[in-house]
């Protein structure tokens, strides 16, 4: 029996499902977990001593692939100072001023513990500050485990929203609006119903949930101008895209500029860290400035802090997204370009340093039904494949791939050569 499956059975006496967070569990792909011991650059080395080249990178923190020495070097000082305070640090000052100067659509930005206390918290100050309870989010995309976030459409879309889970409140789910991604005339069609009771708009500017679906052109700005017509808040959920899609994030990328965004992942290098910020007049809504209250024992963490500051500084060199979008477009190309050989219908997308796979005849989807329509039981064989040998892909055919700095071309090419021989054998 392999060490990983030893410790899966270990952990499923311990720990509800084996995991500390649901997707790790490979439910929808089959199988069991792989448990890892280490990292180092772009790989993943297993508890039984196999190797994988990642292309999870920790769910996209993992920007500079993993152990990044100067990452590493920052956090060893200040373990040497100290773990935790609850009191202000130069650190924190330090972070939330590169912060701000790379997205200057944040003039202030408070740090929280998680992406899903960043989206929390941004939709309780939208709703603090508008003085309006209903939000509007897209189906296929994720803002983490949110009460008021957790929420599918009905059939219609003023249809009340109903609950993902059991635990979040009728009541509350109601208040939120789930429309479809890259559909502008839907939003302007419940905005003239009900845009005055709107807080807010959040989205993912560039979808990561639903696998990786760029914005239709023209769909950003024209959210941008309906939340100004009717005084809601627009808020881009960056946990993801952030210093991923370009240094600025997907704002940047776009050219689209939002009220409030959220951040995670690789803003703490690999550390539990997210934060939300946006323009001041709104920021100051929070305690202790205002009365919208938001607070956080481990909030600012020094040691997370350390982590996060070295590796914006290192994602900040010049030509560094030029390179890790390279990389990308090499691999995307080379596996349409593989399947394409041995006769596998696979579309491809790409947005700076993350992809999307998708197993069908047709371009690649642009919303969430489309998505929905791919080949599933190709894209799990397809998974089960490649990682026998040894390449590590997300376990599910709905997250987008990241790519980081350590990735060179001898592991693109190897990922190609294990392609091919998946591609091969899908049934
Ligand atoms: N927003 C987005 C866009 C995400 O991708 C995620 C996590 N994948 C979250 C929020 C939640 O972040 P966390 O898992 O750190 O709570």
């Amino acid at each position: 029996m392999s060490r990983s499956t030893e410790l899966f059975d270990k952990a499923q006496q311990f720990i509800p499902g084996g995991v500390n967070s649901p997707v790790r569990a490979f439910k929808s792909v089959g199988g069991n977990p792989v448990f890892f011991q280490k990292a180092q650059g772009a790989y993943l080395y297993d508890e039984d001593g196999k190797s994988y080249i990642d292309y999870i990178g920790s769910w996209g923190p993992m920007i500079l692939g993993h152990n990044d020495p100067d990452v590493i070097a920052a956090i060893e000082q200040q373990l040497k100072q100290g773990l935790s305070f609850g009191a202000p640090t130069a650190l924190e000052v330090a972070i939330a001023e590169k912060v701000c100067s790379l997205m200057p659509s944040i003039e202030q930005v408070r740090m929280v513990n998680s992406g899903t206390e960043a989206t929390m918290s941004a939709i309780r100050l939208a709703r603090g500050y508008t003085g309006r309870d209903k939000v509007v989010k897209f189906a296929g995309c994720y803002h983490g485990h949110v009460d008021s976030l957790l929420v599918k459409a009905g059939s219609g879309a003023l249809t009340l929203g109903v609950p993902t889970s059991p635990g979040v409140p009728a009541a509350l789910a109601e208040q939120t609006l789930t429309l479809a991604y890259n559909d502008l005339s839907e939003v302007e069609s419940v905005f003239a119903e009900v845009g005055e009771q709107i807080a807010c708009i959040i989205i993912e500017p560039v979808a990561g949930n639903m696998n990786c679906i760029p914005p239709a052109p023209g769909f950003l700005e024209g959210l941008r101008r309906i939340c100004d017509q009717y005084g809601s808040l627009l808020i881009f959920d960056e946990v993801m895209t952030g210093f991923r899609v370009a240094l600025g994030g997907a704002q940047a990328l776009y050219n689209v500029t939002p009220d409030l965004t959220t951040l995670g992942k690789i803003i703490g290098g690999g550390m539990p860290v997210g934060a939300f910020g946006g323009k001041r007049n709104i920021m100051q809504a929070i305690a202790p400035t205002g009365p919208v209250y938001q607070a956080g024992t481990l909030s600012g963490n020094p040691v997370a802090m350390a982590a996060g500051l070295a590796t914006l500084n290192k994602i900040s060199q010049p030509g560094f997204y030029t390179l890790l979008s390279a990389k990308v477009q090499k691999l995307t190309e080379g596996l349409e370009a593989v399947a394409n050989k041995v006769g596998v219908p696979l579309a491809t997308s790409r947005v700076g340093g993350m992809f999307g796979l998708f197993f069908t005849d047709k371009t690649a989807p642009s919303r969430f039904d489309e998505v929905m329509a791919c080949n599933l039981e190709h894209f799990n064989q397809f998974f089960q494949n490649m990682l026998k040998q040894g390449i590590y892909l997300a376990p599910s055919a709905y997250e987008a791939g990241f790519i980081s700095q350590a990735h060179g071309s001898e592991e693109i090419e190897k990922t190609l050569v294990a392609a091919e021989t998946s591609f091969s054998s899908l049934t």
